[in-house]
Parts: structure tokens; C-alpha cells; sequence
């Protein structure tokens, strides 16, 4: 396999689905490493305020430390808040800390509030570049499962989302509102916003109903599903305990083949995609 090519430019990408327990962060994190992997420069931005990215990358995240709260709330630069991951060079965080659930309504009284994160993102490109210092060539936000203000600031900052599902039976019904809630995003704030990808994870390949229900979803999002899809493996849902993603926790298992498969697979696509279907999913 080829590895992953650098973006044309860099490329903003919010891993979202406002369903809890779906993959986002487990996709996030292991997408990036393996991005990261392949040689280009990834900063993941954990929005959410469980912090699990921050752990999974082991990146200081108690009440004391600078995290993405501090930014948006408190116009930090990014760059004074974002540490390089210890395990994997070329992959930097932006870490969550808990007052970053107090953001969701801190927020509403600030001017531009669905504007923050992009406007620090394009700061800190133009810092970087500025000071001749590389740029990343992916920023990666996990958001949290819901679709208030802080996941709103992710779709208005991204390129693309990218929506990890759980290949189970009610599968495509959680899919309603994140759409009507991309295309609002779309139709006022960020018309430039597409659907990326969608990538089934926690697959059971042996039964029937996960090959029904990846037929289903294909069917809908005929160009936005990857071909790669992520199995259940105990490896993936361990890893975190260590502080570690699964590239370098079990760099050879099937967890992280097919995260590396499906990160490529994203990397390579063409970004054309939009949302399509979006009146069917139901
Ligand atoms: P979300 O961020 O959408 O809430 P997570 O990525 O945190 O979802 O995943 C939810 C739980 O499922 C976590 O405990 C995680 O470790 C586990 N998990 C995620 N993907 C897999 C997988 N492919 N196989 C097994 N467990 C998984
Ligand atoms: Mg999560």
C-alpha cells in the first residue's frame, strides 16, 4: 500500500456523530497516529470535555494544565496550549480539561461563539507559517456526543466531517440530525463544508445483521463510506488505559491494520463528496 499523501492544503476535519459511544474518539485518535505514522504533520483537538482523546494520546489534561477551554474561553493562543504526543512524532494535542463542559454555555455570551475555533485554527496557521516553523497538514477535532455549541464550532472550523457509525441495527437513525445539522451549517455559516467519510466501526464480520446493516449504509452514502471498515477488538478499547493508541500499542493487530487501512483510504479519496441523501436517512 501507498502511504498516506499530503493534502493539498491543510485540512480540517471534525470527527462527529452526536450519538455517544460510537467510535468518534477511538476513530479520532487512531486516525491521527496513523496519519501521523505515515510522516505528516497532525494535530488533534479534543472538544470534548471527557478528555478521552487527551488520555488515549497521554497528554496532561488535569484541572491546572492549559487545555482548549482556555483558548476558546479565554483567547489563549492555540499554540501555548498544544503538546507534541510522546509516543508518536508529528502528532500534537490540544488537550481538554473538565471546565470545558462550563464552554457550552460560557460561549453563548461570547461575541462570534460559533466562529472561535476557526478563527484560532487559521492564527495559528498563519503564526506557524509566519515564523517558517511547519504547519499540519491534518488538524483532527474530536467532538463530543451532542450538537451544541462546541460541536457546532468544529463543523464551522472543518473541511469535512467525518462520521464514524457503529455497525449495528439502528445504525442510520442517529444520522438525521447530524445531517439537518451540517446542512444548517452549510446553508448559513461554512458553505464549503462536506461530508468526508463515514467508517463503520465495532464490526462484528461474522454475523449477518453487520453485513445487512453495512449494505444499508452504503446504500444511503453510496460515495462517503469507506471500503475499509474497523472490526470490534479488545486491543482497541484497552489501548487507552495505557495512554497509548492502538498504532503503538499493537501496532500489528487487527485494530491498527485497519485503522492504518482506512486512514490511507481517506487520506487518497477524493474530497468531493457532499451530502447527498439526506432527506432518505431514516
Ligand atoms: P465515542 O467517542 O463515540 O463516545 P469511543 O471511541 O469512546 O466512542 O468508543 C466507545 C467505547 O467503545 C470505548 O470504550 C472504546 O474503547 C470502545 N471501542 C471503540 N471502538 C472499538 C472497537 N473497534 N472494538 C472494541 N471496542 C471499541
Ligand atoms: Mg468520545
Amino acid at each position: 500500500r501507498v502511504k498516506a499523501p499530503r493534502p493539498r492544503r491543510p485540512k480540517v476535519v471534525a470527527v462527529s456523530n452526536q450519538k455517544g459511544g460510537v467510535g468518534k474518539t477511538t476513530t479520532a485518535v487512531n486516525l491521527a497516529a496513523a496519519l501521523a505514522q505515515d510522516g505528516l504533520g497532525v494535530l488533534l483537538i479534543d472538544m470534548d470535555p471527557q478528555g478521552n482523546a487527551s488520555t488515549a494520546l497521554s497528554i496532561a489534561h488535569d484541572d491546572d494544565d492549559l487545555g482548549i477551554y482556555d483558548v476558546l474561553v479565554d483567547e489563549r493562543p492555540l499554540i501555548r496550549v498544544v503538546k507534541e504526543c510522546p509516543d508518536i512524532p508529528g502528532l500534537w494535542c490540544a488537550p481538554s480539561t473538565v471546565d470545558l463542559a462550563g464552554a457550552e454555555i460560557e460561549l453563548v455570551g461570547l461575541t462570534h461563539r460559533e466562529r472561535r475555533l476557526k478563527q484560532v485554527i487559521d492564527h495559528l496557521y498563519s503564526a506557524l507559517d509566519r515564523s517558517r516553523r511547519p504547519t499540519p497538514d491534518y488538524v483532527i477535532i474530536d467532538c463530543p456526543p451532542s450538537l451544541g455549541l462546541l460541536t457546532l464550532n468544529a463543523l464551522v472550523a472543518a473541511d469535512e466531517v467525518f462520521i464514524p457509525i457503529q455497525g449495528e441495527y439502528y445504525a442510520l437513525e442517529g444520522l438525521t440530525a447530524l445531517m439537518r445539522t451540517i446542512g444548517l451549517v452549510q446553508a448559513s455559516m461554512n458553505p464549503d463544508l462536506a461530508v468526508g467519510a463515514i467508517l463503520l466501526t465495532m464490526v462484528d464480520g461474522r454475523t449477518n445483521l453487520a453485513a445487512q446493516v453495512a449494505e444499508e449504509v452504503r446504500r444511503h452514502f453510496p460515495r462517503e463510506v469507506l471500503r475499509s471498515t474497523i472490526p470490534r477488538s479488545v486491543r482497541l478499547s484497552e489501548s487507552p488505559s495505557f495512554g497509548q493508541t492502538v498504532m503503538t500499542y499493537d501496532p500489528t493487530g487487527t485494530g491498527a491494520l485497519s485503522y492504518r487501512a482506512a486512514a490511507r483510504e481517506f487520506a487518497h479519496r477524493d474530497h468531493g463528496a457532499s451530502t447527498s441523501d439526506e432527506g432518505d436517512v431514516r
